[in-house]
Protein backbone atom coordinates (compact mmCIF):
# COMPACT_ATOMS: atom_id res chain seq x y z
CA UNK A 1 0.00 0.00 0.00
CA UNK A 2 1.31 3.42 -0.87
CA UNK A 3 -0.52 5.31 1.86
CA UNK A 4 0.06 3.02 4.85
CA UNK A 5 1.05 5.22 7.84
CA UNK A 6 3.22 2.45 9.32
CA UNK A 7 5.58 -0.22 7.99
CA UNK A 8 2.81 -2.78 8.05
CA UNK A 9 -0.58 -3.81 9.31
CA UNK A 10 -2.49 -7.06 9.62
CA UNK A 11 -6.22 -7.62 9.84
CA UNK A 12 -8.94 -10.11 9.08
CA UNK A 13 -10.77 -9.28 5.88
CA UNK A 14 -12.48 -10.95 2.93
CA UNK A 15 -12.35 -14.31 4.68
CA UNK A 16 -8.62 -14.43 5.39
CA UNK A 17 -5.84 -12.67 7.20
CA UNK A 18 -4.36 -9.77 5.32
CA UNK A 19 -0.87 -8.39 5.77
CA UNK A 20 -0.19 -5.07 4.14
CA UNK A 21 3.25 -3.50 3.91
CA UNK A 22 4.20 0.05 3.06
CA UNK A 23 5.13 0.20 -0.61
CA UNK A 24 7.50 3.05 0.14
CA UNK A 25 9.83 0.82 2.11
CA UNK A 26 12.55 -1.37 0.58
CA UNK A 27 11.72 -5.03 0.10
CA UNK A 28 14.25 -6.18 2.68
CA UNK A 29 12.31 -4.23 5.29
CA UNK A 30 9.17 -6.02 4.15
CA UNK A 31 10.57 -9.32 5.42
CA UNK A 32 10.80 -7.98 8.96
CA UNK A 33 7.42 -6.30 8.70
CA UNK A 34 5.68 -9.42 7.36
CA UNK A 35 7.19 -11.59 10.11
CA UNK A 36 6.23 -8.99 12.72
CA UNK A 37 2.65 -8.99 11.46
CA UNK A 38 2.62 -12.80 11.23
CA UNK A 39 3.42 -12.96 14.94
CA UNK A 40 0.40 -10.76 15.65
CA UNK A 41 -1.75 -13.17 13.61
CA UNK A 42 -0.30 -16.22 15.39
CA UNK A 43 -0.97 -14.61 18.77
CA UNK A 44 -4.42 -13.31 17.91
CA UNK A 45 -6.53 -16.28 19.10
CA UNK A 46 -4.74 -16.36 22.48
CA UNK A 47 -3.69 -12.75 22.90
CA UNK A 48 -5.79 -12.19 26.02
CA UNK A 49 -4.11 -15.22 27.62
CA UNK A 50 -0.62 -14.25 26.51
CA UNK A 51 -0.53 -10.49 27.02
CA UNK A 52 -1.46 -8.10 29.75
CA UNK A 53 -4.57 -6.55 28.24
CA UNK A 54 -4.17 -3.13 29.80
CA UNK A 55 -3.78 -1.13 26.62
CA UNK A 56 -0.67 0.77 27.57
CA UNK A 57 1.11 -2.46 28.51
CA UNK A 58 -0.27 -4.70 25.79
CA UNK A 59 0.75 -2.48 22.94
CA UNK A 60 4.42 -2.29 23.91
CA UNK A 61 4.62 -5.92 24.94
CA UNK A 62 3.05 -7.17 21.73
CA UNK A 63 5.25 -4.99 19.58
CA UNK A 64 8.45 -6.02 21.34
CA UNK A 65 7.56 -9.70 21.08
CA UNK A 66 6.59 -9.37 17.42
CA UNK A 67 9.92 -7.66 16.70
CA UNK A 68 11.77 -10.33 18.67
CA UNK A 69 10.00 -13.08 16.72
CA UNK A 70 10.89 -11.45 13.39
CA UNK A 71 14.51 -11.01 14.49
CA UNK A 72 14.77 -14.65 15.53
CA UNK A 73 13.46 -15.85 12.18
CA UNK A 74 15.73 -13.62 10.11
CA UNK A 75 18.79 -14.04 12.34
CA UNK A 76 18.51 -17.43 14.04
CA UNK A 77 20.42 -17.84 17.30
CA UNK A 78 22.51 -20.90 16.32
CA UNK A 79 23.49 -19.50 12.92
CA UNK A 80 24.40 -16.14 14.39
CA UNK A 81 26.59 -17.78 17.05
CA UNK A 82 28.36 -19.83 14.36
CA UNK A 83 28.90 -16.87 12.04
CA UNK A 84 29.97 -14.57 14.89
CA UNK A 85 32.67 -17.07 15.98
CA UNK A 86 34.03 -17.07 12.42
CA UNK A 87 33.58 -13.38 11.65
CA UNK A 88 32.91 -11.07 14.60
CA UNK A 89 32.33 -8.16 12.24
CA UNK A 90 28.91 -6.50 12.45
CA UNK A 91 28.93 -5.25 8.87
CA UNK A 92 29.86 -8.65 7.41
CA UNK A 93 27.26 -10.38 9.56
CA UNK A 94 24.66 -7.90 8.36
CA UNK A 95 25.50 -8.90 4.80
CA UNK A 96 25.36 -12.63 5.63
CA UNK A 97 21.85 -12.32 7.08
CA UNK A 98 20.68 -9.50 4.75
CA UNK A 99 19.64 -7.31 7.67
CA UNK A 100 20.89 -4.04 9.09
CA UNK A 101 24.00 -3.82 11.22
CA UNK A 102 21.74 -2.48 13.95
CA UNK A 103 19.64 -5.65 13.76
CA UNK A 104 22.81 -7.77 14.09
CA UNK A 105 23.91 -5.81 17.16
CA UNK A 106 20.46 -6.16 18.63
CA UNK A 107 20.37 -9.94 18.09
CA UNK A 108 23.91 -10.34 19.45
CA UNK A 109 22.80 -8.49 22.55
CA UNK A 110 19.67 -10.63 22.87
CA UNK A 111 21.72 -13.85 22.84
CA UNK A 112 24.37 -12.43 25.14
CA UNK A 113 27.32 -12.15 22.78
CA UNK A 114 27.67 -8.40 23.19
CA UNK A 115 27.25 -6.59 26.46
CA UNK A 116 24.01 -4.69 26.21
CA UNK A 117 21.61 -2.82 24.04
CA UNK A 118 23.12 0.41 25.36
CA UNK A 119 26.08 -0.15 23.06
CA UNK A 120 23.86 0.06 20.00
CA UNK A 121 24.21 3.49 18.43
CA UNK A 122 21.06 5.36 17.55
CA UNK A 123 20.57 5.99 13.89
CA UNK A 124 21.71 9.38 12.80
CA UNK A 125 19.47 9.07 9.77
CA UNK A 126 16.81 6.51 8.92
CA UNK A 127 18.58 4.34 6.36
CA UNK A 128 22.25 4.93 7.09
CA UNK A 129 23.47 1.70 8.60
CA UNK A 130 22.53 -0.91 6.08
CA UNK A 131 24.96 -2.94 4.08
CA UNK A 132 23.26 -3.03 0.72
CA UNK A 133 22.46 0.58 -0.25
CA UNK A 134 19.73 -0.28 -2.75
CA UNK A 135 17.98 -2.49 -0.25
CA UNK A 136 18.19 -0.53 2.96
CA UNK A 137 15.67 -1.05 5.68
CA UNK A 138 14.22 2.23 6.86
CA UNK A 139 13.34 3.13 10.42
CA UNK A 140 10.27 1.08 11.00
CA UNK A 141 6.99 1.80 12.66
CA UNK A 142 4.57 -1.06 12.87
CA UNK A 143 1.08 -1.41 14.18
ZN1 LIG B 1 2.97 -4.64 15.55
Amino acid sequence: MDDLPASGASFWGQGSWQIHVAATEPWLAHRLTILHELKHIIDHPRQSDVYDERAFVAYGERELIADYFAGCVLVPDALLRKEYRQTPDFQKLAAVFSVSERRIRHRLSEIGLVDSLHSIPRRSYPTGDYVIPAERESERRTV
